[in-house]
């Protein structure tokens, strides 16, 4: 039999809501790679083990793909024939791409300004009728809402429920990685649509897939720690905002968010309700982190261990670095933080803040000098 990988569906398709004979539209998403970090822990003396989940190394660049092969897998096998969304950026691509894919249409409204060129390079490319609204991510969710109530259209955000299944698989894949669940597992929270998914995925592992009588784990053949017929062990999930947008450290709505982490420029979360939840089951908490910090620590990933995320990602690493720091996640811990989109996304911030460019003439003697300096 063929080992060519097709995709989390065909992977997980057990534990997923598919019909028998839905027509898949996977572009081999998921399968991304759990990267141990060194010279970080290293740095600040950190004797645990911490684990970044390269989400944006899925097709479109980030986990969106997760949740979208499982969307629009159901949309085309209900017969639709566009789908739409509000996005801040990665929805819409993944989106466009998948909807491309399918051979329907996609529909993505986007706020004004505040998207990053990656990302709506991509939804061109693929596409999309993009409609720009002079309005933030939050006003585009309540028209995409208005607008399916009354168009044959099928909503792709995170409250389509496959959405959240598709992207449950990536727990799937960090308890096969590590043989158990993390202790902590860190991520930027938007509309909490994730920290969700993720909970049901770590919840599933814990509970339901190890045959009681055969011993049998029914995804990792017998590797995991759960193969003793689930011991309920889950991770303490721990969400991250940006202190501008952070209406779980508020406790209520924020009506006009701000930060520079555009994915997560969010004040009306859609998984409000699941979100707490999360962290009530998991014993987890929010936090908030600046600007600075989030952009800090992006450089610091990049720069220190050869990883670009774009800025939302960061927040999972420089909120789980911080709260190391602070004792509140323990030494000799293992964590995982999700990455959430890769750093091309956003070329504007990464050029902004990245080593300068030194122009010399074109001479031996000026190329010579510059790296004499260095070596
Ligand atoms: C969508 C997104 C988030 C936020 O995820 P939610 O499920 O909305 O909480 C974070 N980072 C990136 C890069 C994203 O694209």
């Amino acid at each position: 039999m063929s080992q060519r990988y097709t995709g989390l569906i065909e992977r997980y398709r057990d534990r997923l809501p598919v019909a028998d004979d839905a027509r898949l539209i996977s572009l081999g998403e998921g399968a991304t790679p759990l990267i141990r970090l060194h010279n970080i822990p290293r740095d600040i003396g950190f004797g645990g083990e911490l684990y970044v989940k390269y989400e944006g190394l899925n097709p479109t660049g980030s986990f969106k793909d997760r949740g979208m092969t499982m969307a629009v897998t159901q949309a085309v096998a209900e017969g639709a024939k566009a789908i739409i969304c509000a996005s801040t950026g990665n929805t819409s691509a993944a989106a466009a791409a998948y909807a491309a894919r399918a051979g329907i249409t996609a529909f993505v409204l986007i706020p004004d300004g505040k998207i990053a060129m990656g990302k709506l390079a991509q939804a061109m490319m693929h596409g999309a009728r993009i409609i720009q609204i002079a309005g933030n991510f939050d006003a585009g969710m309540r028209l995409v809402r208005e607008v399916a109530e009354q168009t044959p259209v099928t909503i792709v955000n995170s409250i389509n429920p496959y959405r959240l299944q598709g992207q449950k698989t990536a727990a799937f894949e960090i308890v096969e990685d590590l043989g158990r669940a993390p202790d902590y597992h860190c991520l930027p929270v938007g509309n909490a649509g994730n920290i969700t998914a993720h909970w049901i995925g770590y919840s599933e592992c814990a509970a339901t897939h190890h045959d009681a009588v055969t011993k049998a784990c029914s995804y990792c053949g017998g590797r995991c720690a759960y193969a003793g017929g689930g011991n309920g062990e889950r991770p303490t999930m721990v969400g991250y905002q940006a202190n501008g947008s952070a209406p779980f450290l508020r406790g209520s709505m924020v009506d006009e968010p701000d930060t520079v982490a555009t994915a997560i420029r969010i004040g009306h979360p859609q998984s409000w309700d699941a979100a707490w939840v999360v962290r009530e089951e998991s014993g987890g908490w929010f936090d908030e982190l600046t600007d600075e910090e989030i952009l800090a620590t992006q450089k610091q990933l990049a720069a220190r261990e050869g990883v670009f995320c774009e800025p939302a990602s960061a927040a999972s690493l420089a909120g789980a670095l911080r709260d190391i720091s602070r004792g509140r996640i323990a030494d000799g811990t293992s964590v995982v933080c999700t990455l959430t989109g890769h750093g091309l996304k956003d070329p504007d911030i990464a050029i902004s803040q990245g080593s300068k460019i030194e122009t010399v003439p074109a001479t031996l003697d000026a190329v010579s000098a510059v790296i004499g300096e260095a070596v």
